[in-house]
């Protein structure tokens, strides 16, 4: 079964999170656990826990369907000591939410080397960092997000993402989150069938398969290989719809949180329709006209 769904609103407190996917239709959701636009945020209250544990079991959501997503502020890879230190603090306490909410995922952003370092230098940072936060927690799993490359920003390759866990010592709480803007501005190309299949078998070759976690779905305003994280609606972008066809019916990627993080919240109810409508159109054998 596939299971899609968005980038919910924490306003009023996490609890909110399963509510507001509920409401939407979504099999799956993405949060922040805190402020992310700050580094430092109260600590969660048990009852905030408490019914946010009840509204995830009555909405159906289990702790593999929901994927914690950390602040835009942290850079793993900083080479910068008293920035690295910030960051990997602020992500310690990201890990704790996370294992306090009884989560077991984690999303991320690799970091950046901001010109002051050598790609593979931050890149270690980057995995150094990952092992200290899985020795200070326990049950959640680092989930790292492809980027589009933009900047300084690393990851962007399944080179980079092997070269991270290559690098991470506990392999078994370390995964992938792909999404599918930042694999196209990226320059993989998905636009069909026959392009995802080479692409995830690529991922294959190169990261393994077993490691994604999940992904977020989102259209590209920019195209192939812009470098651009620029998010558009499903099916109005430079990818396209033929693309996110394919994903709803590629079984490869059952059960994964299928994340849209698309410009427009107000028609995320519509656009998880219209992917799960795509996805039966193949249970139901639809054929193209001739
Ligand atoms: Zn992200
Ligand atoms: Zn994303």
């Amino acid at each position: 079964m596939k299971r899609v769904g968005a980038h919910v609103s924490i306003a009023g407190g996490v609890e909110n999170a399963p509510l507001q996917a509920s409401k939407i239709g979504a099999k799956a959701f993405a949060l922040f656990t805190k402020n992310q636009r700050q580094w430092k945020s109260p600590e969660l209250g048990d009852l905030s826990i408490e019914r946010f544990q009840r509204n995830c079991s009555d909405g159906g959501f289990r702790a593999e369907h929901i994927l914690p997503h950390d602040s835009y502020l942290i850079n793993l890879g900083s080479p910068e000591p008293d920035k690295l230190d910030r960051s990997r603090n602020a992500f310690f306490d990201e890990m704790q939410r996370v294992e306090r909410l009884g989560l077991s995922m984690l999303n991320f952003h690799p970091g950046s080397h901001l010109n002051l370092i050598e790609p593979d230098a931050c890149l270690q940072l980057i995995a150094e960092s990952v092992n200290m936060a899985l020795d200070r927690s326990c049950g959640v799993t680092a989930v790292i997000e492809n980027t589009a490359g933009q900047g300084t920003n690393l990851g962007r390759s399944f080179d980079d993402l092997a070269f991270i866990i290559d690098h991470v010592e506990d392999k078994s709480r370390v995964g992938v989150c792909l999404d599918t803007c930042h694999l196209f501005a990226g320059g993989y190309d998905i636009r069909t069938k026959e392009e995802l299949d080479r692409t995830l078998c690529e991922f294959d070759r190169i990261v393994g398969i077993r490691y994604l976690k999940a992904m977020h779905l989102n259209d590209a305003k920019q195209p192939l290989g812009s470098r651009l994280d620029r998010h558009e609606c499903i099916g109005k972008g430079a990818i396209g719809i033929e693309a996110f066809t394919a994903i709803m019916q590629n079984p490869l990627l059952d059960e994964l949180p299928l994340i849209l993080e698309t410009p427009d919240s107000d028609g995320w109810q519509e656009e998880i329709g219209m992917l799960y409508m795509l996805a039966e159109q193949q249970v139901k054998g639809v054929s193209t006209p001739p």
